[in-house]
């Protein structure tokens, strides 16, 4: 499989402040490098063009650099890689796997109640229910060719017919290894690039991971269902795929997982609070 000396990182999206639970992340992706002998990259995962600002990234940076942690250079910007991202984005497109979708949000909600359709994705947004995914190929090079705009989705069979429909991927935490089956389907047709920039988080994570030699990726719970369909993207796209870790979120005093969205209080916050980086670390249970 993966040989050689093990790399993890750290991939924050720079659309707000990092607060405890990206401190939690960081720490443990940089305790447990050191313990495997290996170390970790920081990637700046900034394919939202609206929300990421390039005053955030340098704070991300310097929140970072605050809690003690350094970085191999370069780090990786994924704002630096579209024309790639959309190579691959193509490549799927070639092979008949992807098709382009042209309906909004509120359309394909619409159309969900209209059906009367329950399901949705594991991330909570209601199942696609494949209008665009039989349009007629005249019509959809002239939707096309007028510069409608639209997204490109997956086409879960597709995808599942060329690759095969048996996945997994081996977890690992403190208690040792186990084997987990994927069941990529739950995700429907997931979008693979987005109306703005040719790529979606899914497409770009496993593009990089394999692109920056990444052999354990450890991140939050709250990422675990995305795993199931990243081994089926590193399936089609002869990428390997690497050891998982999907580490409990912090919760506030509420039980809510902690979250920019929801105005959790940031590190720099804290900081200026008086809270030092040796507090945090002993907080989070790192020494
Ligand atoms: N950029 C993602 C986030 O900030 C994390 C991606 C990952 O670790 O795969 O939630």
């Amino acid at each position: 499989m993966i040989g050689g000396a093990p790399v993890l990182r750290f991939a924050p999206s720079p659309n707000g402040r990092l607060h405890l639970g990206h401190a939690y992340s960081a720490l443990l992706n940089a305790d447990l490098a050191k313990r495997m002998g290996g170390t970790c990259r920081l990637r700046i995962e900034d394919i939202d063009t609206q929300r990421s600002k390039p005053a955030l990234i340098e704070a991300t940076v310097a929140d970072l650099a605050w809690l003690g942690l350094r970085y191999p250079e370069p780090v990786r910007r994924q704002s630096d890689h579209m024309a790639a991202y959309r190579a691959v984005r193509d490549g799927l497109i070639d092979r008949a796997l992807a098709y382009p979708c042209f309906c909004s949000r509120g359309q394909i909600r619409a159309r969900v109640e209209a059906d009367g359709e329950t399901a949705s994705d594991p991330d909570g947004v209601p199942r696609y229910p494949g209008t665009c995914r039989s349009l007629d190929s005249t019509h959809v090079a002239e939707k096309l060719a007028r510069g409608e705009p639209h997204t490109w989705r997956l086409d879960m069979a597709a995808a599942l017919g060329c690759a095969g429909s048996s996945h997994g991927y081996i977890a690992f935490d403190e208690a040792g290894e186990r084997r987990v089956d994927a069941d990529p389907a739950r995700w429907g047709d997931a979008v693979i690039a987005r109306r703005d920039v040719p790529t979606s988080y899914h497409l770009s994570v496993v593009y990089d991971d394999a692109g920056e030699g990444i052999t354990h990726v450890v991140r939050g719970r709250d990422l675990e269902a995305a795993t199931d369909l990243h081994v089926l993207l590193q399936r089609l796209l002869g990428l390997p795929t690497q050891f998982y870790w999907h580490h409990p979120l912090l919760r506030d005093a509420t039980g809510e997982k902690l979250a920019k969205s929801r105005g959790s209080q940031s590190l720099a916050d804290l900081r200026e609070a008086g809270i030092t980086p040796a507090q945090i670390r002993a907080q989070l249970g790192f020494d």
